[in-house]
């Protein structure tokens, strides 16, 4: 059956063909995300035209699209180029070629993948960790395939005015352009599913992307015998019309079991990643619905081969819609399974017959999965508790939620200088042996002059772009030369650099590190002064959280030095957020506790050796330890008072910052390294890059969730 693997291949050949001879293995390389990870990827299609490679987003499908044929000619007369796209193209088959590994097959559901900058159907921390899932599965060799929807205009971009008030925009996402291919049957004709959504029978076709060995396959409802309504399913991740987005679920959960079978793919376990895909279930249970089994036993069938990760400890974050919007949006699809459309509100409730309850995604996956975890220990207590009511009968440590906390791709996060480093010290494949403590010991091992260069180095290369950035972004806000020129001046690669790059969400706090602003304006402005780089996007109807990004720009009046050791970048995405966890010597975490599920950007931050100084919220309890002395935290207990809290929190922070942060990182002698700050880097990198690898999360996720388990 036609899975788009030939697709994929058609059109790199079809790139092909626009590119001299020698070129064409760049096609195929171009086809498949593999290249990200690979090292020298990335540089090799920078290489080729640095500028374009920029304004293409790093897509290199669209740059070889776009370079002029003398550009070309010249790429195909260096052998540097073509000695290098061999080897590259080598590894990836290499890769391709090896058997699958002995585990269950899984097919991963989530409604955000955040794989690479260049294809934009992801907005932040969930869509990450699903692209790390997806790499690491094709490390491992998984026999794992991925469904999501493909929007048309992505997530929101943010433009920040000159007021520093949020503005969003979207840009079309143009698959055509994208390393992806439609998955077409023999005529050439594209496949397609169809769904009653809204008494609209909604066609969608099937998008593949080519992660390493993972394919990742993407709905798509933008076509022309769609109503304008149903096409509008697939515009904006996370689109604000309520009663759309509970289409897009339904979509991606009936429509993507839906895509699986004509494609004739059968796991032997879903994985619904948050619980926007929780009507997959129901789908899966139709046919022996339809076969005659009460709606019950079919559930129980389709649960036993489906596992749960819940992400959100805000009750915010975990949708619910009144009863009659589901019946509404639902009811064809109900009649069509001759179920109830009631009975499935009801399985998304708590308490299943108060009829003013409405219909939440998690209470429904929840119930109809074998297994469920939260992301991370504390997150874990957390979700037990939230959802004790749905087994009341139960103490509340007997609940049926476990936890895998969360990890990260390292090949994707590492810096180069970092994992050159590695290279030398921990020897070859310490990638591959990454959830091996053994891995890290010769951490210690490391010279500290040879760490601290290469921290200095990774520091640069952000320090470069911060100054590069930040002059462009306040000449496109219109402001005033000064300020402009503080920007290209300042940002010093010497001085102590702190990153707070997250969803502005109020919860995260950004304003607790200005609660005094005195205070604040003493460690900027000291003899040994940090610099401060904020990223983060807030929810555009979020008016409180951009109320903060612009309070920190009213701050911009008190002193030149802000312009020059504070830079706000706009538009935080994987691209920024790489560059900000490999430069910055310290990170920052200060959300409300216990809003925190995990975090996953400190891990990526400490294994390029920054250290944290975080809230004991999400992963950090885990990680945090006061014995090894491998970063900082802040007391993470809940605490109905929250104006005390940001006032003690805030206290915390200055006193940490002032007496341990700030004298540690400065207390090299004659201009040599820091040992003491390098101490504490060697026991962060060595306790926490075991830990909070992505290779330890799939071997957390296969032996406890996927082989059977129930998660506990
Ligand atoms: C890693 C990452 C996140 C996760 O951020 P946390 O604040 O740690 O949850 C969010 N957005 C992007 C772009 C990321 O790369």
């Amino acid at each position: 059956m036609p899975t788009g693997e030939r697709d994929l291949t058609q059109a790199a050949r079809a790139l092909a063909t626009r590119l001299p001879e020698p070129l064409a293995p760049l096609a195929s390389i171009a086809y498949n995300l593999r290249w990200g990870w690979t090292p020298g990827g990335p540089e090799l299609f920078e290489s080729l035209a640095p500028y374009r490679w920029e304004l293409s987003s790093h897509n290199p499908v669209r740059m070889l699209q776009e370079l002029s044929a003398p550009t070309l000619e010249r790429a195909a007369q260096d052998g540097d180029v073509l000695r290098r796209a061999a080897e590259i193209q080598q590894t990836i088959d290499a890769d391709l070629a090896r058997p699958d590994a002995d585990a269950p097959s899984v097919a991963y559901f989530c409604a955000e993948f955040g794989v690479h900058r260049s294809v934009p159907v992801y907005s932040g921390g969930l869509g990450g960790l699903a692209g790390d899932h997806l790499k690491e599965a094709s490390d491992r060799a998984l026999p794992l395939v991925a469904v999501g929807l493909m929007y048309n205009q992505g997530y929101f971009r943010q433009r920040l005015d000159a007021s520093g008030w949020q503005h969003e925009y979207w840009v079309p996402t143009d698959p055509p352009l994208l390393p992806t291919a439609l998955v077409r049957d023999e005529q050439e004709r594209p496949i397609t599913v169809k769904v009653p959504i809204h008494g609209e029978d909604v066609v969608a076709q099937i998008w593949r992307v080519q992660v390493g060995r993972v394919p990742l396959f993407l709905l798509d409802t933008d076509r022309s015998d769609n109503s304008r309504l149903a096409r509008w399913i697939c515009s904006q991740l996370y689109v604000a019309d309520p009663e759309t987005r509970l289409a897009q679920y339904a979509l991606l959960g009936i429509g993507g079991v839906r895509a699986l079978r004509v494609m004739g793919i059968e796991p032997d376990t879903v994985h619904l990643n948050e619980g926007h895909a929780a009507l997959a279930t129901l789908e899966r249970a139709r046919p022996a619905i339809e076969a005659g089994r009460s709606l019950d036993d079919a559930l129980a069938q389709a649960r036993d081969g489906t596992v749960f990760t819940t992400h959100t400890p805000v009750p915010a974050g975990n949708d619910a819609y009144p009863g009659q919007q589901v019946c509404d949006a639902l009811g064809g699809f109900a009649r069509e399974a001759g179920v109830d459309p009631w009975r499935i509100v009801e399985l998304g409730r708590t308490h299943q017959h108060d009829v003013h309850e409405p219909f939440g995604v998690t209470q429904f996956a929840l119930r109809t999965s074998r297994a469920a975890n939260g992301v991370a220990l504390r997150h874990g207590e957390v979700a037990r508790e939230m959802w004790h009511a749905l087994w009341a009968d139960r103490a509340v440590e007997d609940v049926p939620i476990g936890h895998v906390t969360n990890g990260v791709h390292l090949p994707s996060w590492v810096g180069r200088a970092m994992a050159r480093l590695f290279d030398r010290h921990l020897g070859e494949g310490w990638a591959r042996r990454a959830a091996d403590p053994a891995t890290w010991a010769a951490v210690d091992d490391i010279p500290d002059e040879e760490l601290w260069a290469v921290r200095n180095e990774q520091r640069c290369v952000l320090v470069d772009f911060v100054r590069d950035r930040s002059t462009a972004d306040r000449l496109q806000r219109g402001e005033s030369r000064d300020y402009v020129e503080a920007a290209a001046r300042a940002f010093d690669p010497d001085v102590l650099t702190i990153g707070f790059a997250r969803r502005i969400a109020t919860y995260k706090r950004l304003d607790l590190l200005m609660k005094d602003a005195e205070r604040a304006m003493a460690l900027i402005d000291g003899d040994r002064p940090i610099q401060l780089l904020i990223a983060g996007k807030a929810h555009p109807r979020d008016d409180a959280g951009k109320a903060l990004v612009q309070g920190l720009f009213s701050q911009r009046g008190r002193s030149q030095r802000i312009g020059q050791r504070i830079a706000f970048l706009h538009d935080y995405d994987l691209a920024v957020a790489a560059r900000l966890v490999r430069g910055c010597d310290m990170w920052l975490n200060v959300p409300r506790p216990p809003m925190e599920a995990s975090g996953t950007s400190g891990m990526k931050s400490a294994v390029n050796g920054g250290l944290q100084l975080s809230v004991l919220d999400g992963w950090w309890p885990e990680a945090y330890d006061a014995r090894a002395v491998n970063g900082w935290a802040l007391s993470g207990e809940a605490d109905p008072d929250h104006a005390a809290q940001d006032f003690r929190h805030a206290a915390e922070l200055y006193r940490t910052l002032e007496e341990e942060v700030v004298p540690t990182f400065y207390s090299g002698e004659n201009g040599g390294p820091p040992h003491a700050w390098l101490a504490m880097v060697k026991a962060s990198i060595r306790s926490i890059a075991p830990r909070f690898t992505a290779a330890r999360m799939l071997d957390d996720y296969v032996e406890r969730m996927y082989r059977n388990g129930n998660g506990a």
